[in-house]
């Protein structure tokens, strides 16, 4: 496995790389989530990539870019298990070098959901996602349901620039008991991670009630509401969304595929998580 942090030695090892090459961009701290989409590119391409990169541009202000968690040794001792070919794990320098002034903007499919919620998100993911795949040309690049407005954003992007990178879609690898995988789990304290399966709890709600015959969204986002906000952990439920799978408009009736949803605070920790259902 070749460990690369810098955008010289990247080039020279892709020039040697065999192809199809398939990319994993992550921000380290790696759990199974994130191992599930390295197994399908291994499987799927002739070199296998990820790249380690925190990326401070996809963080606002007031959010957790000083204590996101890190460990790039125990990060590259499981990529070495899975039989990964390059990593690039790059300085802030290198992907931002001084009077770094150019922005990928994705517009109205960035403004929902989390571009509302986190202004400039995606403008940070957009950015440094296109830098990779410019740096990369990776015939495949694999992101996970667990971000779907980021997929779909990255898809966006990916087919409007013409980047020639096929975006695969991996599901959300859970806990047993449904807690989506995320780095962010690590800052849960033992009764705020027993509280975080509300998450999931509602997200089946929805789904309940939808196998049930009701297509009001209003009332199904009212339930959902109404269980995050009986778990006394849970600070602020930051959106609880049912909008059109393709273009995120929010749905007053299901009828067709739905993407639900929802970010959700416990204490000071922003989980998000969704389901895709079809009536
Ligand atoms: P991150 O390191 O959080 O930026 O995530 C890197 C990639 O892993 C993104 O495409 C995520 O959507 C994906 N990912 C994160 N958590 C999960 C999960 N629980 N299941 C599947 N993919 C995930």
């Amino acid at each position: 496995m070749q460990v690369l942090d810098s955008i010289q030695t990247l080039r020279e090892a892709l020039g040697r790389a065999r192809r199809p090459l398939g990319l994993v961009p992550t921000m380290g701290y790696l759990h199974e989530g994130h191992l599930s989409l390295v197994r399908r590119a291994r499987a799927e391409s002739a070199t296998a990539a990820v790249s380690i990169f925190v990326n401070p541009t996809q963080f606002g202000p007031q959010e957790d870019l000083t204590t996101y968690p890190r460990d790039l040794s125990r990060d590259l001792a499981l990529l070495e298990k899975e039989g990964v070919d390059i990593v690039f794990a790059p300085s802030l320098e290198e992907i931002y070098p001084r009077g770094f002034d150019t922005w990928v903007h994705v517009d109205l499919l960035a403004r929902r959901l989390e571009g509302e919620a986190r202004p400039g998100h995606f403008r940070g993911v957009c950015t440094v996602v296109l830098k990779l795949f410019y740096l990369f040309r990776p015939e495949r690049a694999y992101f996970g349901q667990k971000d779907a407005q980021q997929a779909l954003v990255v898809q966006r992007m990916a087919r409007d620039l013409n980047t020639g990178t096929e975006v695969v879609v991996c599901p959300t690898l859970r806990e047993p008991d449904g807690l989506a995988m995320s780095s962010r789990n690590v800052y849960l304290d033992h009764h705020q991670r027993r509280a975080a399966t509300v998450l999931y709890r509602s997200l089946c709600l929805a789904q309940e009630m939808l196998r049930r015959g009701e297509r009001d969204a209003d009332k199904i986002r009212t339930a959902m509401m109404a269980l995050l906000q009986s778990e006394p952990l849970v600070s602020k439920v930051e959106y609880v969304s049912i909008a059109d799978k393709e273009t995120l408009k929010e749905l007053e009736h299901i009828g067709g595929p739905a993407l639900v949803s929802l970010a959700v605070r416990i204490g000071r920790t922003r989980l998000i998580d969704n389901v895709t259902l079809t009536p």
